[in-house]
Order: C-alpha cells, then sequence, then structure tokens
C-alpha cells in the first residue's frame, strides 16, 4: 500500500509490533509470513473487527482493549477446540500515539504470549479507529468441534457465568444503577474476557458440537440449532449466574442478561448424556465452572430453535433475542 499515515509506519510497527516469535517460519518484515501447520492437523482460521463506537466506546482504556481484540479470536479458536497459534494485527489508527500504542501492545501481548500466539504480520493504516485481529490456530484432523455435530438426546452446557457483561454495557447506559464495586466487577467482565481456550482443546473427542456466546446464549445456541437441524431445550433455573446477575434474575432485565446478553465469550457446547461425567471431569481440570443447562431435541414439525422452560416446565417467552449488528 503506498498511503502512508505518516513518517513513523516503520518505526512504529519496529516499536510496538515487532516481537520474537516461538513457532514460525518468518514474521514481521516481509510481504507474508510463513507458517508450517504441525502434521496431521488442519488450520482454523478465523478474523474479527473491532470499531469504535460499534463495539467499544471512545476512551476505552486502550490495554484493555489490546486484551479483547485478542480475546474474541481466541474465543473463537476455543469454540472450534483448536489450539491458537499465530495472529495477524491490522490497524486504522486516527493518529500515531506512542503513548496509546504502547498499553495497547502491551495488552494485546500479554495474552498472546500467555496462550502460545506468535504475532506474524499485520496492516497499519491511518484512518478512525478500527482493530482487526485474524487468528491461526490447528486442530487435529477431524476433531474440531462444529456447530453442526449437536446429535438429538446431546446435553447443552455452558461454561462459567452469563450475563455480567450485559449489566455493564446496561450500567453505561444509565439503564441500571450498580454500586462502583458491582460496575467494576461488569466492566471487567465486558473489557476484560477471558477465552475458555484450555476447556475448549479439553473437550475435543468428549463435546459433540460448541460455539462461543458473543451475541447471547439464545442466538448463539440457536446457530447450533440451525447447523444440526435440531432444536434446543433450556430450563432458564438452571442457568449459571454470578452473585451480581443474580439480584437481577428475576427482572426482566436480568433475563434478557442471560438469555440474550452478548460479549461474556463462554462457550455453549452440547455433548451425549453417557460423557456427563468426562465433561465435569475437563471443567475441573481446566479450572472453568460448567453448568447443564438442557438437551437437544428432535426438531418438534421443523421448529428449529431454541425454547426456554421455567421453574415450572412452562414455556418462557424471551423478550428479545440476541443482538445483531443490521437487526
Ligand atoms: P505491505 O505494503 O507489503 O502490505 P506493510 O508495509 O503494510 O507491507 O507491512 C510491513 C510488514 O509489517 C509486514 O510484514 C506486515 O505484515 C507487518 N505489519 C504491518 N502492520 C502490522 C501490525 N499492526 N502488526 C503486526 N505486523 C504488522
Ligand atoms: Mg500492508
Amino acid at each position: 500500500m503506498p498511503r502512508r499515515p505518516g513518517l513513523s509506519e516503520f518505526s512504529l510497527i519496529d516499536r510496538f509490533f515487532t516481537h520474537r516469535t516461538r513457532h514460525t517460519v518468518l514474521g514481521v518484515g516481509d510481504d507474508c509470513a510463513l507458517i508450517r501447520p504441525r502434521p496431521g492437523h488442519l488450520l482454523a482460521i478465523s478474523v474479527d473487527m473491532l470499531v469504535e463506537g460499534r463495539h467499544f466506546s471512545k476512551g476505552t482504556d486502550p490495554e484493555a482493549l489490546g486484551h479483547k481484540t485478542l480475546a474474541v479470536n481466541l474465543s473463537d479458536m476455543a469454540a472450534m477446540g483448536a489450539t491458537p497459534r499465530w495472529a495477524t494485527l491490522a490497524l486504522a489508527l486516527p493518529r500515531a500515539d506512542a503513548k496509546w500504542l504502547a498499553a495497547y501492545s502491551r495488552g494485546f501481548m500479554r495474552l498472546a504470549r500467555a496462550h502460545g500466539v506468535d504475532l506474524i504480520g499485520g496492516d497499519t493504516t491511518r484512518g478512525p479507529l478500527n482493530l482487526c485481529v485474524q487468528i491461526i490456530g490447528e486442530a487435529p484432523a477431524g476433531q474440531a468441534l462444529r456447530r453442526d455435530g449437536a446429535r438429538a438426546g446431546d446435553e447443552v452446557w455452558v461454561s462459567g457465568t452469563l450475563g455480567d457483561a450485559a449489566l455493564a454495557v446496561a450500567a453505561g447506559q444509565q439503564s441500571i444503577k450498580l454500586t462502583t464495586r458491582q460496575r467494576l466487577a461488569a466492566t471487567r467482565r465486558l473489557d476484560c474476557p477471558t477465552p475458555r481456550v484450555a476447556l475448549g482443546i479439553a473437550l475435543r473427542g468428549i463435546a459433540n458440537s460448541a460455539i462461543d456466546i458473543s451475541d447471547g446464549l439464545l442466538a448463539d445456541l440457536g446457530h447450533i440449532c440451525e447447523r444440526s437441524r435440531l432444536a434446543a431445550q433450556i430450563e432458564f433455573e438452571t442457568l449459571p449466574k454470578s452473585a451480581l446477575l443474580n439480584t437481577y434474575a428475576a427482572t426482566p432485565f436480568g433475563q434478557q442478561a442471560l438469555l440474550a446478553g452478548g460479549d461474556d465469550y463462554e462457550l455453549c457446547f452440547t455433548a451425549p448424556r453417557a460423557r456427563r461425567a468426562a465433561v465435569l471431569r475437563t471443567g475441573s481440570r481446566t479450572g472453568v465452572r460448567v453448568t447443564r443447562i438442557g438437551r437437544m431435541i428432535r426438531a418438534p414439525a421443523g421448529a428449529i430453535g431454541v425454547a426456554v422452560i421455567d421453574g415450572d416446565g412452562l414455556p418462557l417467552a424471551p423478550a428479545q433475542r440476541g443482538f445483531d449488528h443490521f437487526g
């Protein structure tokens, strides 16, 4: 690309985005990076873009943003049961702000190192703040956790707790009032999600299907239903809640946060009833709470999708489904 954001483009890449790689043939500095996948593995590739004003607000802490831009991609790896290995980073920046870049790169690289991910290339240009990460991972051939692998009779599970990120968004929009402590806890979930990479990898050969919850449980489990041509039945009372969410669980708002709140980046997966103990072992081995929330059933009269029932077994009409950027 001939258009440069200024004289500092190359020194900027050099200073903030050129790091030692651990398992890369050729990294930052050439026209392409060169990587060698391990024999017997398929490459898993995904890309996610975070746009200021859309996915995060102006003035968001750059270190948290560095973390989050990679975290959402690692979450896709987790949902696939893939081992993350390489990332590329495309940035549009309004200006070359060294302080901002140092913090951003710190947040990004800390998480990258923690997961053994090499940053192997990218693109840098001037423009409205836009952060785009591509992640490349590996999964042993035939073992990736796909959305289309669920079977009728599978049990549905989720990791962690749901809905806290939605509370942070609501507090930011003044729809609910949180104490300072509550707000900090919820904001941490929103800005600094923990991708469930180890859990996803450990679920290879146990789970039949998986997805990460970025648009809300109903929407994302709905994708598993569509791809697997099945229906899911979820018991509302079983949904795992944090102490904070618990105080809202009985309100329509809490209900919606649990069912349709995005940005939690927990995993939703299905596994045969016979693997229940194996799933629980996997959860404790990887230090992640896993909760059984329902089951997959043959779609009644073509009704592919998610039904939610309350404590009395009665259908619960969800106020709103997950987030859709063009909805
Ligand atoms: P080209 O003009 O061939 O696209 P660039 O001048 O854009 O090359 O980039 C030079 C090198 O720096 C390339 O290896 C590219 O992958 C890398 N690079 C550019 N921006 C980034 C970034 N934000 N993070 C990591 N690597 C980057
Ligand atoms: Mg380029």
